[in-house]
């Protein structure tokens, strides 16, 4: 039996949960182990609210899947990925957060308590609720992305375009990110291919003539990627330019680093429809603040933040998730 029905819009994701599984009161419950969970975690401890946090199915979030981390502030040689965020964890613990394996799987928050089931089982009741589930870049599917994985294929150039400073690379897409991405590396590397599905850009008109008149940008149109190669690193792609028409031919080309640029998913459709998200998924949140259209609702990071994606924007504003929720819970009275 379920435990919950559709509730007027704000039930989110159909539980699985029962009657009988266990409830746990808890006052502030955070979801998701990336820097703007931990951040906002360590702000929340400290302010004596007994954090609890799930860390979902990628402990530390995106983060630990990358080596170099150059652009965190307060580790001038850099740190990697995995370090930084045991950092975080570590930081959060020692002020008392309750971090916990688990996935947040339904949501119910047409009323207070907010309650948030745990792995289709446990039931959390929690008085006030910050999500910080982050965003996933999207791939194309090929196998090769997997194969050179940290080793040539990313999908952050803000992230790791520096590593390829005076190389060849190529960026996949033809959106806003697209563009901007190639952009960005056309101030660091040699060259930058464009690797275009359609014969137009969907990028922006103003982001569309940037790219067209860099003359370190050659935009590939009407290509699409089969393959990467190379000996333990990306040495280069394969590609089928006007693929199913008489003119169809493969090319390779010569690059060092391979960009995804086709878009990101940001992890918020268990608390959709509940609360309100943009077109894409990005959960929207007030001006200047963390706040959700649900009183009591916060949200950090990625999962709202269509713009940045950068860990220490997702940190930045972890610790402002954590003081609204504060502030909202004496309010409230449950502070
Ligand atoms: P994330 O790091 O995405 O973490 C989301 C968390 O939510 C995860 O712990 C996940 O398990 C959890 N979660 C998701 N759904 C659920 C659920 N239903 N229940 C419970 N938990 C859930 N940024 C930089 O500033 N510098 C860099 O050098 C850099 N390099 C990068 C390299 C790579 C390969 C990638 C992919 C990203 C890189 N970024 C970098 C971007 C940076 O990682 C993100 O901006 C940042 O991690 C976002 O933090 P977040 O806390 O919002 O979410
Ligand atoms: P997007 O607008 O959805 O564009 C994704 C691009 O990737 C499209 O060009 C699409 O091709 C291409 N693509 C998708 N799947 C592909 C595949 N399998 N193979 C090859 N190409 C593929 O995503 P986005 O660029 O990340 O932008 C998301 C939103 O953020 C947009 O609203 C954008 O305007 C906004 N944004 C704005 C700025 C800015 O204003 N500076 C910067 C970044 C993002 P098709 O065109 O053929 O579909």
């Amino acid at each position: 039996m379920a435990l919950f029905g559709k509730l007027q819009g704000t039930e989110s994701k159909e539980s699985t949960a029962h009657a009988g599984d266990s409830v746990e009161k808890v006052k502030l419950l955070i979801i998701g182990s990336g820097p703007a969970g931990y951040t906002a975690a360590i702000y929340a401890a400290r302010a004596n609210l007994s954090p609890v946090m799930y860390e979902g199915l990628q402990p530390g979030g995106q983060l630990t899947t990358t080596t170099e981390v150059e652009n965190f502030p307060g580790y001038p040689q850099g740190v990697t990925g995995p370090v930084l965020m045991e950092d975080l964890k570590a930081q959060a613990l020692r002020f008392g957060t309750d971090v916990r394996y688990g996935l947040a799987t339904a949501a119910n928050l047409s009323k207070r308590p907010f309650r948030i089931t745990i792995d289709n089982s446990k039931i959390v009741e929690t008085e006030a609720l910050i999500i910080a589930t982050g965003a996933t870049a999207k791939y194309l599917g090929l196998p090769d992305e997997q194969k050179y994985s940290g080793s040539g294929v990313s999908a952050c150039a803000t992230c790791d375009g520096f590593f390829y400073r005076g190389k060849d690379v190529a960026v996949v897409g033809g959106g806003d990110t697209a563009a901007e991405e190639a952009l960005y590396l056309s101030g660091l590397a040699n060259k930058v291919y464009l690797i275009v599905r359609r014969n137009v850009l969907r990028a922006s008109k103003v982001m569309q003539e940037r790219v067209i008149q860099n003359p370190k940008i050659t935009v590939l149109w009407e290509h699409q990627t089969l393959g990467l190669f190379g000996d333990g690193v990306v040495e280069g792609v394969k590609l089928v330019s006007k693929k199913g028409t008489l003119e169809e031919k493969e090319v390779e080309i010569k690059v060092d680093g391979f960009f995804l640029a086709i878009g990101h998913k940001p992890n918020s459709d268990v608390f959709v429809p509940a609360l309100e998200v943009d077109e894409v998924g990005y959960i929207k949140t007030k001006p200047d603040s963390s706040k959700t259209n649900i009183e009591g609702v916060f949200a950090c990071g990625d999962v709202q933040d269509p713009v940045y994606r950068q860990a220490i924007t997702a940190a930045g504003s972890g610790c402002m998730a954590a003081i609204d929720a504060e502030r909202w819970l004496m309010e409230h009275g449950s502070h």
